[in-house]
This record gives C-alpha cells, sequence and structure tokens, in this order.
C-alpha cells in the first residue's frame, strides 16, 4: 500500500497502548498496524500547512512568511508567559488570541527523561504528554487563562527542568519518580496570583506507548539529507517511529513536508 500527503502531527488516542494515527487528506492510518511492517518513506515536496504553497518549511510546519505573520505561530505560543488576551490586548489577531488563552490551562510534571515542567490548555491533556514521550505525568495547577499558567511555569522552572532529553527519552533509560512529592515540593514557588489554582489532591496518570524494541543508539532521520528511507518500524513513542536499525523519525519536526509512505 502507498500513501501520500502532507506530514503533521499524529493524532493519538490514549489506551493500552496509546493508538497512533497518521492523518492525510484521503487516508487515515492507524500507525500500530504498521508495527514490525517495512515501511519507505519518501520526500516529495514541502507544502505549508498554512498557505499550502510548496515553500520551504521554515518552523513548526510553516513556511518563513506564515511562520512570522500568522496568529498560530506567534511568541505567545511556545512562550505563554507572553500571553496578552487577558488584558484586552493584540499581538496578532485578538479573535484567535482570547479563543485560544482564554480557556482553562494546566501546569503540569510530566516524566519523559527527566521531571519537566509544562503548561497545556486543559483540553490537550493527555494528548500534549503522550506527544512529549512521558510515561507518566501530573496536573499540578489550573488556571483559567494561558498567562497565569505561562509565569507558573516561569517560577518553577528555577527548581525543575524544563526540556526533554529525547535520546534518553527513546532509549527508554526511564526512572519512575513520586511526581506527587514533587508537586508538594514545588507547590511553596507556585506564584502568589496561581496559588488558588493548586491542585492538591490528584494522583499520576501513566502512559503506555506501543514500543517492541527501543534503539540503544538512536539516529535521527533528517529527510534533506535522505530523502528515502526504508525500515523495519520497531515502535512509537512521543511523535517519533523507532525503526529496527536505530533510525528514529520525528514527525512532528516533518510537519509540511509532502511524503511518500509505501507498506511492505
Ligand atoms: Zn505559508
Amino acid at each position: 500500500m502507498n500513501y501520500v500527503g502532507v506530514l503533521s502531527k499524529m493524532q493519538t488516542e490514549n489506551g493500552s497502548p496509546i493508538q497512533y494515527y497518521l492523518v492525510f487528506e484521503n487516508d487515515f492510518l492507524n500507525v500500530n498496524q504498521l508495527l514490525d511492517k517495512k515501511l519507505s518513506i519518501s520526500f516529495v515536496k514541502y507544502q505549508c500547512l498554512n498557505c499550502n504553497l510548496g515553500k520551504k518549511i521554515y518552523r513548526q510546519g510553516f513556511c518563513y512568511d506564515c511562520f512570522y505573520e500568522i496568529p498560530q505561530a506567534a511568541d505567545w505560543i511556545m512562550r505563554p508567559e507572553l500571553s496578552m488576551a487577558h488584558l484586552d490586548k493584540e499581538d496578532r489577531d485578538l479573535v484567535y488570541e482570547k479563543k485560544v488563552q482564554l480557556q482553562p490551562h494546566i501546569v503540569y510534571l510530566a516524566n519523559s527523561s527527566n521531571v519537566k515542567v509544562g503548561v497545556t490548555r486543559k483540553t490537550q491533556v493527555p494528548t500534549r504528554w503522550i506527544d512529549q514521550g512521558a510515561h507518566e505525568a501530573i496536573e499540578i495547577v489550573e488556571v483559567p487563562n494561558r498567562y497565569l499558567a505561562g509565569v507558573t511555569e516561569v517560577a518553577l522552572k528555577d527548581h525543575v527542568g524544563d526540556k526533554t532529553n529525547w535520546r534518553t527519552m527513546l532509549k527508554n533509560e526511564i526512572e519512575d519518580v513520586d511526581l506527587v512529592a514533587w508537586r508538594n515540593k514545588l507547590k511553596q514557588y507556585i506564584p502568589e496570583e496561581a496559588m488558588p489554582y493548586f491542585i492538591e489532591n490528584n494522583t499520576e496518570t501513566e502512559l503506555e506507548f506501543p514500543v517492541l524494541q527501543y534503539p540503544t543508539k538512536p539516529k535521527s532521520l533528517n529527510l534533506e539529507k535522505t530523502p528515502h528511507y526504508e525500515g523495519v518500524l520497531k515502535g512509537i513513542k512521543g511523535q517519533y517511529l523507532i525503526f529496527e536499525d536505530n533510525t528514529v523519525f520525528n514527525v512532528r519536526s516533518n510537519e509540511g513536508y509532502v511524503v511518500s509512505i509505501t507498506v511492505g
């Protein structure tokens, strides 16, 4: 079977194990069903996820012009503390910013390679954790807007990490930690304005990824350097496809690339 389409991050469904889907214009692929099968991935062309033009992808699946223009790629996406919609102030498009920023947000602790703090919209739990390849996570604060989540994250970053080591995550060199104990330890650093939203009583969420074999020395497939790759799929973790020969393919960082995938 052959599938052609523009890559966007895989959709997921939590379960034992998590189910992954590649969504193309005319095809909907359950990636779990491709485990242990031989896949060929070929680069076809670029296609910006916003303007659909065949321009080189700059960041986050967007061409250079779109990245610096559209509200979906503004700075407050990656840095929630820059959010301004709660002050009625526009960055790029106030209607869009109000819609996205003025809704419940979660500050969480997730353990993917180490414990880290992060922010997500409440509707993105546990999707966000799955995308990061976290095997356990816990909500610590639920606030009414993105700004409050952002300032909480910034305050906590002084006391806990905020990055994932993707090699460690993929090699599954992980340990189980007590995230409830971490939450209780970090409580003292939550800013005053977010303290009323602290979540006292909840438990860890455990996530189970569909992986038959972890890579020992993961090397990342770059479609620009290697426009054609072939390998046996052995697992999916985070937004990575893991192959038998230690090759890993980050679907998310290849958003906006049109690929042709052949199975078998
Ligand atoms: Zn574009």
